[in-house]
């Protein structure tokens, strides 16, 4: 049985909590090892390493630090398979959608190799007479990432690539259900030449948080998990001072019009309500059809693909998907499910008590279809997080574009039509942060930047491209001149450019 404890300063160290939590299987619903749960004190010990390793780093040219990003990409992608297989393990996500999650985050260590030209800074010469006025961007010191356990490489990269590339050093607090591949591509990462201390993976539960959102040392927090979570994270990390970033849950709406290829709608939609047991922030696990005919077509078609798929252990390859995390989470989405029932849906397709032979611990849930589900039900209000697609019938996209748009939550949705100008419109007025046209998971590229609005983020700044760069780092303007002699200003007037 494996343990996991922590990455400080360059090396593994052993937990001395004594407190540890289980990894599972979720597969087999056996554990398979444990993670050490770390103290305050630990995390004070990370904290010092990162600091000391701050000065070096951070005064090292950007240049050289883009040259670690691209031996640490390289390295990844010489061991996907044993990142994949290890993903999807203590995940239960199969191994094809393991590998898309470890190349989203190489993504985003790609967008960092470019690190040299995004911290250029800007330069007005002349801005006066003799004045040059010029900004840079340095970086903020010992930051902390704290990720979900629902994309254990790719969010630990959003985080830890951008930060590192700009000059900080770095804690990760990944998710204590599967820390192994966080823990196995900080290793990479320092066998691609970062110097000891600048990156540190600290495992643990609520007291590792806490120790990081009240340590005075660190100055930049960026969070991703549930919205209460966040919004505890939010307003703790500030209120000692941080710079927080907080990414929460999400109720993500797909909106088909009469007017869309339907056939095309119902595979891309069955892809993105029950890909990875519906265990991502960006799922589609609500479909809101215009028109009784378009909802009629919809929903039949749709019964005939969701009882298509093969629902398998992770690692076999016909799978579509895998197991939930836990037994936790697996009664949570069927306590979800039974509320639908209560609350007069139509439960169309039923996956609960789902077991497969020979896995008959394992966590899994069969595809869910719910038909005539409406705004009032407290199963739509909130995230369900698992294969579950719930059907809303409407009859006019003002009533459709107001679901999303009223919901507490606004990470994605996304409109199917093959009408460009009601897309258009439809893009535009949505108060929902990142929108889909004929594209069921809208994760924007790594250099654009990815974020939601309302109950799905809390702070200003999103994660990666640019956004990112801003947030990883403060910016100096330098307003300068070099006079010859006594220029012969009056010091009690506000200079002016004029
Ligand atoms: P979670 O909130 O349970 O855990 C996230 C992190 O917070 C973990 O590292 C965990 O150790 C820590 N944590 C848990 N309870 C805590 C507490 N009481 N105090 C302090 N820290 C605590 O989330 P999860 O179940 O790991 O992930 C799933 C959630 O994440 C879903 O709601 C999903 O929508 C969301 N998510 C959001 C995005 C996004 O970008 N918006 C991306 C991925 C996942």
């Amino acid at each position: 049985m494996g343990e996991v404890h922590h990455f400080i300063n360059g090396v593994a160290v052993a937990g001395t909590s004594g407190r540890f939590g289980e990894i599972f299987d979720p597969n087999t619903g056996k554990v398979q090892g444990k993670v050490a749960l770390a103290t305050k004190a630990e995390m004070g010990a990370a904290v010092d390493a990162a600091s000391a390793a701050l000065p070096g780093w951070a005064g090292t040219n950007p240049q050289r630090r883009a040259r670690v990003m691209f031996e640490f990409k390289r390295l990844v992608e010489a061991n996907i398979d044993e990142l994949a297989y290890m993903l999807s393990v203590e995940h239960g996500k199969v191994i094809a959608d393991s590998k898309g999650d470890v190349q989203r985050g190489l993504d985003v260590v790609e967008f960092a190799c470019g690190i040299p030209h995004l911290l250029k800074g800007e330069y007005t010469e002349g801005a006066g007479p003799g004045i040059d006025v010029y900004s840079m961007r340095q970086p903020l010191g010992v930051c902390a990432g704290i990720t979900p356990f629902n994309f254990p490489a790719m969010i630990p990269c959003w985080m830890s690539a951008v930060a590192i590339a700009c000059g900080n050093t770095f804690i990760l607090k990944p998710s204590e259900k599967d820390p192994s591949v966080p823990m196995r591509l900080a290793e990479l990462m320092m066998e691609a030449g970062l110097p000891k201390g600048v990156l540190n993976v600290v495992n643990g539960d609520k007291e590792a948080v806490d120790a990081i959102l009240t340590h005075p040392d660190i100055k930049a927090v960026s969070f991703v998990g549930s919205s209460d979570i966040a919004q505890y994270v939010y307003s703790t990390g500030t209120a000692h001072g941080k710079r927080v970033q907080a990414m929460g849950g999400a109720k993500n709406h797909g909106i088909i019009l009469p007017d869309a290829n339907l056939e095309q709608a119902v595979k891309d939609i069955v892809g993105a309500a029950y890909g990875s047991a519906g265990e991502r922030c960006m799922a589609l696990p609500v479909a809101v059809t215009v028109g009784k005919k378009t909802g009629d077509e919809f929903v039949e078609r749709m019964i005939d693909a969701a009882r298509g798929l093969k629902v398998g252990i992770s690692t076999d390859a016909d799978a579509h998907y895998g197991p939930v995390v836990s037994a936790a989470h697996k009664a949570k989405v069927e306590n979800y499910i039974q509320m639908g029932v209560d609350e007069g849906a139509n439960l169309l397709l039923d996956g609960r008590g789902l077991t497969l032979q020979g896995n008959e611990g394992g966590y899994f849930i069969g595809p869910n279809l719910f038909d005539n589900v409406t705004a009032s039900m407290q199963s739509y209000k909130e995230e369900i997080f698992g294969p579950v697609l719930q059907v809303m019938r409407v009859e006019t996209l003002e009533e459709a574009a107001a679901l999303p748009s009223n919901h507490q939550y606004g990470n994605g949705c996304a409109i199917f039509t093959s009408n460009g100008r009601a897309a258009r419109e439809f893009a535009a007025q949505v108060n929902v942060g990142m929108v889909g046209v004929n594209v069921p998971i809208p994760v924007p590229v790594a250099y654009h930047t990815f974020g939601g609005w309302k109950r799905s983020a809390f702070g200003d700044t999103n994660q990666h491209g640019p956004e990112g760069v801003r947030f990883w780092t403060k910016i100096k303007t330098i307003t300068q001149r070099w006079p010859e002699g006594d220029i012969g200003d009056q010091a009690f007037v506000i200079p002016t450019m004029g």
